[in-house]
């Protein structure tokens, strides 16, 4: 694999005065991975994603998207469409009154012929699950629609990459489940890089790689099981382990023997059913 965006030993800071928001990051992002980014609020997390595609250079150091410096302003358009971004707040990226328009417009601005852009809208929809929809008004929609139709928005532009920065942090728990789910199709179908950003532990579980932000800087790189596998540094950061963790530990406090690098429910409700069945199984066996 390679790399479609790299940061070299990148700092930023919003004004001279500011102590900077980003400090001396270094780190490469391979195509077609799945990487998520966690740390709690002010560690720079958004300040990271917005270098991403070029909506704030580097004060110091550099970034590439796909060998592009991001700082060539000829470049712009490409290092756009190349990256799509998706915020926080859904009601921001609305611009249009009905679901499909509001798909095309992105397009429609990178100059992509009609038909092409009937195809692309109603593959974004198909993939975020929100065809159906399509000639509704989107202000009449749930949280986790709008957030899906922002979702096909990007999709539409068919980027490399898709940064998501907190997507489902104004959400209800449905709307984060249906967002979630659009982001696995976009990985599944579309084979798309995607960064996660997000402060729910539980949402980073499936990625490939976990970047946890402190004070500007990557203070942890590694897989999800590696990095839970270090509560008391990820306390000191402010932050917690996943909830399936966190049952697997207080389950080991009452004696049950578990494998703890389950992360995932699925992983989790496995191992709880195979030890249960064990100990069945072992009670059977040593009936008098
Ligand atoms: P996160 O997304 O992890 O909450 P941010 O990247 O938004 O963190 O913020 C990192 C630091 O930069 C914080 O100290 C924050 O106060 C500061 N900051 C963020 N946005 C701005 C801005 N537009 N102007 C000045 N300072 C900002
Ligand atoms: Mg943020």
């Amino acid at each position: 694999m390679s790399e479609i965006i790299r940061f070299e030993n990148v700092s930023f800071a919003y004004d001279e005065n500011a102590p900077e928001a980003l400090r001396g990051v270094s780190l490469g992002i391979e195509r077609g991975s799945f990487t998520a980014v966690l740390g709690h609020n002010g560690s720079g997390k958004s300040t990271l994603a917005k270098h991403m595609n070029a909506i704030l250079l580097p004060t110091r150091g550099r970034v590439l998207v796909n060998g592009t410096d991001t700082a060539d302003e000829s470049a712009l358009l490409k290092i756009r469409s190349t990256v799509g971004m998706v915020f926080q707040n859904p009601d921001n990226q609305i611009v249009a009154s009905i679901v499909e328009d509001d798909v095309a417009f992105a397009p429609e601005n990178l100059g992509v012929p009609s038909a092409e852009i009937r195809r692309r809208v109603d593959a974004a929809l198909e993939c975020v699950g929100m065809y159906d929809y399509r000639l509704h008004a989107p202000h009449l929609l749930s949280g986790g629609q709008k957030q899906r139709v922002a979702i096909a928005g990007v999709i539409a532009m068919q980027p490399e990459c898709i940064v998501l920065d907190e997507p489902t942090a104004m959400l209800d728990p449905a709307g984060r489940r249906e967002v979630l789910s659009a982001v696995e199709a976009m990985r599944r179908e579309r084979g798309m890089t995607v960064v996660l950003i997000t402060h729910h532990m539980d949402e980073c579980v499936g990625a490939d790689r976990l970047l946890v932000m402190s004070g500007g800087e990557v203070a942890m790189d590694g897989t999800p099981h590696e990095v839970f596998s270090h509560p008391a540094e990820l306390h000191a950061l402010g932050l917690t382990v996943p909830d399936t963790r966190l049952l697997l530990d207080g389950l080991a406090a009452e004696g049950w023997d578990l494998p703890a690098d389950a992360l995932t429910v699925s992983e989790c409700a496995r191992v709880i059913a195979d030890f249960m069945l064990k100990e069945k199984r072992e009670k059977c066996l040593h009936r008098p």
